[in-house]
Order: C-alpha cells, then sequence, then structure tokens
C-alpha cells in the first residue's frame, strides 16, 4: 500500500483552509508567514515556491524576501532582528541551506522563539526532547501524521531511523520515541547497516543517497518512509533514498518521492504557522 502524502496533505490544507477563513472576523487578521531565502539555489528556490504556493491555498499572507548570495551574516542577523520585532509577522523561515560564510546555528538562534515555525530553535529543540510544548519540526511531524493516517500501530514496534541529522534523523527518532516504538537510530558509522534495517518493522529513511536502501535490507511487510529527495543519476527524475520499484511489493506500506513526505513536511509547516499566529492572539 502507499502512502500518499500528496492526498493526506491536500486534505489538511483544505481542513486549514476552512478555519483560517474565519479569523479575520475573529482575530482582524490571517496568519503572516515570511520567508527568507539567500541566494539562487534551484532546489531552494522549488521549496520556497511549494511554500508560498501552501500558503495561498491555506489563505495564509505569505513574503518571500530574496537576498543575493553574497549576503553579509551581519544583514540577515538584522533582518532577523527586524521581523522578530514586527508584531504583523507570525513565522519566520530561512530557507537552508544558506552559503557557507553564513552561520546557520547562529541565523537558526536568532529567530524569536514564538516565530520558529521549523522548530529548528535550540529552545523548541530542547522542549522537543524534554516532552515540553513545542513546535515540532515539520518533517518528523509530517512523517507521525503519515503513519496515523495509515493505520499504522506504532507503540512497541522496532523502528529503524536511518540518518541522524538534527532536521530530521535525530527529531524523527524522538518523536517514534514518544509514540512507544522501540528506536535505533542508523548513520554512516553502523556496522552492517542491512543487517540492522532488516529488524526493522518501520523503518524511516533520511541519508540523501538515491536509492541507497534495496529490497535485502527490508524486512517482509515493513513499513517503509522514504525522506530522501535526489535526482536519479540515469534518468535525471526525482527520486528517494529507498528503491521503490523493488521494495514496493514487499512493504506493507510505502511512501512515494515525490508525493510523499514532501508535501507533509508543507503542511505541518503550515500548521506550525496557524499555531504560532494563534499564540500571539492569546
Ligand atoms: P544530512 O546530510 O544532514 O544527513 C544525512 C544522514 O545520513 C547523516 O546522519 C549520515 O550519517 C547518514 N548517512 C550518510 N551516508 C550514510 C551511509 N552510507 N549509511 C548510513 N547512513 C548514512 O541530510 P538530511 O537529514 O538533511 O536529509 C536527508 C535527505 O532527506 C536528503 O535527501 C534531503 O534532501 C531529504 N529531506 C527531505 C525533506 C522533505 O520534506 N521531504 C526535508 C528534509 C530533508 P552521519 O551522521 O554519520 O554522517
Amino acid at each position: 500500500m502507499i502512502i500518499s502524502g500528496k492526498e493526506l496533505s491536500t486534505q489538511m490544507k483544505a481542513d486549514m483552509a476552512v478555519r483560517v477563513s474565519g479569523f479575520p472576523e475573529r482575530f482582524g487578521r490571517v496568519p503572516h508567514l515570511v520567508v527568507i531565502l539567500v541566494g539562487d539555489d534551484p532546489g531552494s528556490l522549488s521549496y520556497v515556491r511549494g511554500k508560498s504556493k501552501a500558503c495561498d491555498v491555506v489563505g495564509i499572507r505569505n513574503t518571500t524576501i530574496c537576498r543575493p548570495a553574497d549576503l553579509p551574516e551581519t544583514e540577515l542577523l538584522s533582518l532577523i532582528r527586524e521581523l522578530n520585532e514586527d508584531a504583523g509577522v507570525d513565522g519566520i523561515l530561512v530557507q537552508l541551506p544558506l552559503p557557507a560564510h553564513i552561520d546557520e546555528a547562529k541565523v537558526i538562534g536568532a529567530i524569536a522563539q514564538d516565530k520558529d515555525v521549523d522548530g529548528f530553535h535550540p529552545l523548541n529543540v530542547a522542549a522537543l526532547w524534554q516532552k515540553q510544548p513545542c513546535v515540532r519540526p515539520c518533517t518528523p511531524e509530517g512523517i507521525i501524521r503519515m503513519l496515523k493516517s495509515a493505520g499504522v500501530e506504532i507503540r512497541g514496534k522496532r523502528a529503524v531511523v536511518v540518518g541522524r541529522s538534527n532536521i530530521v534523523g535525530l527529531p524523527v527518532a524522538k518523536l517514534l520515541l514518544d509514540e512507544n516504538a522501540t528506536v535505533t537510530v542508523a548513520h554512516s558509522r553502523t556496522v552492517d547497516l542491512a543487517a540492522v534495517t532488516r529488524q526493522a518493522e518501520i523503518l524511516v529513511v533520511a541519508v540523501g543517497r538515491p536509492k541507497f536502501v534495496t529490497a535485502d535490507m527490508v524486512a517482509p511487510g515493513a513499513v517503509v518512509i522514504d525522506v530522501g529527495v535526489n535526482r536519479d543519476p540515469e534518468t535525471g527524475r526525482l527520486c528517494g533514498d529507498v528503491d521503490f520499484e523493488s521494495i514496493e511489493p514487499k512493504a506493507s506500506f510505502i511512501t512515494p518521492v515525490p508525493g510523499g513526505v514532501g508535501p507533509m513536511t508543507i503542511a505541518c509547516l503550515m500548521e506550525n504557522t496557524i499555531g504560532c499566529f494563534l499564540r500571539h492572539q492569546a
């Protein structure tokens, strides 16, 4: 069975659009998301366009601020400070990756915690790990939503996450743990990775290598969540970290690329923006 992130995210956005349509009357305005893009990386440009389109569907006001790749770090930080102080802005998202001369951690840390719609601010990360209220990071949250929508029971399952990045691997491992899965996190130094992934009843792959996980690495009946977004070197088409064709017949559930985790990430970003907006009204 294929878990369609496209379908689920379309439904989520339609539900949010209904909610947001009532905001002008209740609050006098709609949520406002500001996205900052530094440079002209084509991948980043397409992500930013996707976010802006989703805002239009949901009825969220969207401002995209584009700056050249040689923008000094100090200028980016002062732009963020201005937006932090602007009461008409609910969410601030700096599209990653940033050019090498800019310190990403410094930039993420400069965003006001209550406007950090990505959930990357150190205080939000700490709150997540301490099970405190926080902005939950979009991709991991989208993955949990997909599992639940497919009726996958997470509690008690052996989950393996391949990848330990701050934005995907680590937080998704934490969310799976919070759902009472027994979680293993694998990475580039894991010995005999295939033996580890074959143990998984739920396998989440966030590595960034086209078709990295092959059928022999997956147990029959496993639920496979493919986070990767890559170009297939042979066809030039988008593909995931998982070899979909050979694994799909073996898995009980699998997410496609495109149309899987990607659209769910954006839908969860819309939810986070609404959440920040509502907290600003309180
Ligand atoms: P990172 O490059 O930050 O992390 C990759 C992880 O994979 C690292 O932990 C690394 O291990 C591990 N890894 C690399 N090679 C191997 C290997 N041979 N065996 C086992 N583990 C390995 O990537 P991200 O987490 O940011 O992204 C992963 C993928 O997900 C990318 O394709 C990205 O484009 C995509 N993505 C998709 C999103 C979506 O919305 N669909 C959102 C965010 C990302 P180590 O730590 O040891 O180096």
